[in-house]
């Protein structure tokens, strides 16, 4: 089969998607698609099944049975724009390419991620790397305004160094972590499954999630099927441990839940509730 191409991810190819206030996602490339996951798949099953609802059921079963490799011949380049403090969580995805801006280079622009007022939380009591409770609106806005005037302050101090003369590399030591950086980033569906995994999650940071979201619906235009099956196999699924097998088994019998331990129940009974895997 020749090169794909995909009538929907070609409509937006180049286009970029705005997230959070000054961020974006944009597809640059696609190589591969639903159909180059089969086509790689069946090299190692032969010839058989063709039709559509056949392929999607394929890749399924690829999927559920963690016969991964298929999705390593489909290849995404991105460019991406995003608050520093995001691309730090970000780099640590190391399966991916990266090339980024360089403040050693260019004069970065007078750009910063501010949150909105609805982000503005307290420190969450049961979580200790996430969010709690909102604050009131009047100290959510103080905490904005200090935002906005911190920013202001360290990028008239760059800007101040970089118009004397001083090396870029040395005037950007004090910019914060709020300021966007721009980078081109490709990695392959089996990755980027497992990023998304773990970056669509409720426990992943809100910040690096509204991306994680905007590239899920981009690579849904290239491959629908593999999206579909990873929605169901991996997004939205839980995993039970030994213990709590037995207590899915005894709760079906009829039986009592024999976990007694209160954190290990409330694990047990978020993922049924919830789907939430504390
Ligand atoms: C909610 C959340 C909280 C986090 N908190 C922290 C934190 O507090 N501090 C922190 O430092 N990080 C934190 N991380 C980052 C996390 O520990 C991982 O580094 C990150 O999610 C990348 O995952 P990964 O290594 O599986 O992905 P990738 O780097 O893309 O690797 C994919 C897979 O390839 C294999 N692999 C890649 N490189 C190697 C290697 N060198 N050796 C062996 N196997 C390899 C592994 O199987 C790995 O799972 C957090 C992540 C999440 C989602």
């Amino acid at each position: 089969m020749a090169h794909c191409i995909v009538p929907a991810a070609e409509e937006i190819l180049d286009k970029e998607f705005k997230v959070l206030d000054k961020g974006f996602v944009r597809m640059v490339d696609y190589y591969g698609s639903d159909s180059r996951i089969v086509q790689a798949a069946r090299v190692s099953y032969g010839e058989g099944t063709k039709t559509v609802s056949q392929d999607g059921a394929l890749i399924d079963y690829l999927l559920r049975h963690q016969h991964t490799s298929p999705f390593e011949q489909v290849v995404f380049t991105f460019h991406l724009k995003m608050p520093i403090f995001v691309a730090r969580q970000w780099v640590r995805h190391r399966t991916g390419r990266m090339n980024e801006v360089s403040a050693r280079y260019s004069i970065m622009k007078d750009e910063f991620y501010v949150p909105e007022l609805s982000c503005i939380s307290k420190q969450s009591s049961d979580n200790k790397q996430g969010r709690g409770e909102l604050f009131d609106k009047s100290q959510a806005e103080e905490f904005q305004a200090a935002f906005c005037a911190g920013q202001k302050k360290s990028y008239e101090v760059y800007k101040d160094m970089v118009d004397k003369g001083a090396a870029r590399e040395i005037a950007r030591i004090n910019l914060p972590l709020a300021l966007y950086t721009e980078f081109y980033w490709q990695m392959d569906l089996h990755n980027l499954f497992h990023f998304l995994k773990l970056r669509l999650d409720s426990h992943a940071q809100y910040e690096i999630r509204v991306y994680a979201e905007q590239i899920l619906e981009i690579i849904r235009t290239v491959c629908p099927m593999a999206v579909s099956s990873f929605e169901n196999t991996m997004a939205k699924s839980v995993t039970f441990n030994g213990e709590e097998m037995e207590a899915l088994r005894c709760i079906l019998n009829g039986q009592k839940n024999p976990i007694q331990d209160e954190k290990k129940l409330k694990r047990f009974n978020e993922k049924i509730k919830t789907g939430i895997q504390l």
